[in-house]
């Protein structure tokens, strides 16, 4: 090929959290005009960004330096007359959102998500790049999973490689560690007090356990950048990287601590679940629109319930820890009314309008795939442990799956074929646990854990706590509705979202809350209390009819009555 792209890259005004960035392209001679196009999403992260948003000071020249005629064509698109010429594509990107899926760039470091730094040509996605960084004087490192192929040169052998490969530069503290032949480096961004050894430690075992779980690890190196706030937490998975964010002080608490390794095997599992064993409409992607598809209970649901799973077998969770952990995921469903409108398919589909894009009502309309998906892979793993009379589980399932979708076809998977699949492995009929990922139909979630010795209990089933089935925050003084929940009192009343709560029997109701507290520990079910609130400004008296609050409390605990088989199974359930 004797075209080449090559990118530029420099923070002349670091401190005003931008980058400049010059895209040379070379030896598209027989074409007339090229279109440049930023991708409006990042794989992982299902929401339209339009990343084009915060690219400025767009112009082109000729190696002369001559102006090119070039037009923006649509948000993200600016065609380029070329003519067969040789061009610079000279730009800025303002970066300031810190998040793992956006950049930010400061006088102390650039973290740069690449689907908003760098423009492909239109039908040439597989054509390779060459990034080039010029550091400030007062940086000294780069990070990313691209190989480096000279000093602050990294290359990329096409453009789906260069979006699934962030790039961090700045003064972070790094460290490489080998394990079972792959080399992993940290990459410690800002300020906090975790150990080197004992993170190395620790990762070290969780690598191991996933190794186990897929069989091979198809990376040689492998790149953890976890950035440190004040707060905030969360991760983004990549080929042979990830993005990981925690708050600075969660390394000195043994839950957050483990919290924390609870997201390094999240995202280390997501190398083989997503990234390469994936369905049809996550790879290759069309970085230009929404792609859509069902199978993200899979993706991300399993990845949620083996997220802790692994911290378990690791032995970094006991066996009391895990179970509050995996009884957590049947809470935050059950006490959000949207779990009888939406199934984990459906919140997989519509990812891209609800769950990325939460407002007040959401969780009276919509459920999270993460947790849905943990606990239908808790009843699949259950099923198959029980079934095969734990000769298998779903580690060999996920395994037979990545084999023959990745390792032996290279291709996206469809949901049918992947259940298919599962059921040639375990030898039974899984459809009952797949129909519940796609229809409003709720599973006896007691019939997998019972055959396992394990048992499902709402411990809040006699709990009569009143409620007025809202939550509220404060406004200086003023104690603001921010969401009801359907059904509840409150939504049976008429309070409204955004009403200023004033008064409660003739109570004056204030930021601590504790006249409502009063009124509710004094009161019956089916009684009337008085609320007044000012709604826009305007006084209004509402009676509000109480009930019960209905709130789940789930806990998971071994049957006292398990026979010795289902102890057995048990342990070869959640035993190390
Ligand atoms: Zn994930």
């Amino acid at each position: 090929m004797n075209s080449s792209i090559t990118f530029r890259l420099s923070f002349p005004e670091c401190q005003t959290h931008y980058v400049n960035v010059d895209m040379h392209i070379q030896g598209f001679s027989t074409q007339k005009q090229l279109d440049v196009k930023m991708p409006v999403w990042a794989p992982g992260s299902y929401l339209i960004r339009e990343y084009a948003k915060n690219v400025e000071r767009f112009s082109v020249q000729d190696e002369q330096g001559i102006d090119v005629l070039h037009e923006k064509t649509d948000k993200n698109t600016w065609r380029i007359w070329t003519e067969g010429q040789d061009v610079h594509i000279r730009y800025s990107v303002y970066a300031f959102e810190r998040s793992v899926r956006t950049s930010f760039i400061d006088a102390q470091h650039a973290f740069l998500s690449p689907v908003g730094i760098f423009f492909y040509i239109d039908g040439h996605l597989a054509h390779p790049a060459h990034i080039m960084i010029d550091l400030p004087p007062a940086w000294s490192k780069i990070s990313s999973g691209l190989p480096k192929i000279a000093e602050q040169t990294f290359y990329a052998e096409n453009f789906d490689i260069l979006y699934d490969s962030p790039i961090e530069a700045g003064n972070q503290d790094t460290w490489l560690f080998d394990v079972d032949g792959t080399l992993h480096e940290c990459c410690m961004v800002g300020k906090a007090d975790y150990d080197r050894d004992r993170l190395t430690a620790d990762i070290t075992t969780i690598v191991r356990e996933e190794n186990k779980i897929w069989g091979s690890n198809p990376n040689d190196y492998y790149l953890f950048i976890t950035h440190h706030s004040q707060s905030g937490s969360g991760g983004l998975e990549h080929l042979n990287s990830t993005v990981l964010a925690t708050p600075r002080f969660h390394y000195a608490n043994p839950v957050t601590y483990k919290a924390y390794l609870s997201l390094v095997a999240h995202e280390y599992f997501h190398l083989w679940n997503v990234k390469r064993l994936r369905p049809k409409a996550l790879g290759p992607f069309n970085y230009n629109v929404e792609n859509y598809t069902t199978a993200l209970w899979i993706m991300e649901g399993f990845t949620a319930y083996y997220d802790n799973l692994i911290i378990r077998r690791c032995g970094f969770y006991d066996e009391k820890e895990y179970l509050q952990q995996l009884a957590q995921d049947f809470n935050t469903v059950y006490n959000r009314p949207g779990y009888t409108l939406q199934s984990a398919a459906a919140a997989s589909f519509d990812a891209w309008i609800k769950q990325y894009r939460p407002d007040e009502n959401s969780h009276n309309t919509s459920i999270s795939y993460y947790n849905k998906g943990a606990m239908l892979a808790a009843a699949l793993d259950t099923k198959i442990i029980a079934h095969t009379e734990g000769h298998r589980r779903l580690d060999d399932v996920v395994r037979a799956a990545y084999e023959k979708f990745y390792l032996i076809e290279n291709r996206g998977f469809e949901e049918a074929e992947f259940q298919r699949l599962a059921e040639e492995i375990v030898g039974t009929d899984l459809s009952d646990i797949f129909r519940a990922a796609h229809e409003l139909v709720e599973l006896d979630y007691n019939r997998y854990f019972h055959a396992v010795g394990y048992e499902l209990i709402d411990s809040n089933q006699e709990n009569k706590t009143l409620s007025l089935g809202i939550k509220t925050v404060n406004n200086d003084t003023r104690v603001i509705i921010k969401n009801i929940d359907r059904d509840s009192a409150a939504w049976q009343a008429g309070l409204s979202v955004d009403d200023e709560l004033i008064a409660i029997n003739d109570y004056r109701i204030d930021g601590n809350g504790k006249a409502i507290d009063h009124v509710l520990a004094t009161v019956q079910a089916g009684d009337e209390i008085r609320m007044i609130v000012a709604r826009d400004g305007i006084i209004e008296y509402i009676p509000v009819t109480l009930q019960y609050a209905n709130k789940k409390s789930f806990v998971i605990q071994r049957m006292e009555s398990a026979s010795d088989e289902q102890r057995r199974l048990g342990d070869i359930w959640l035993s190390l």
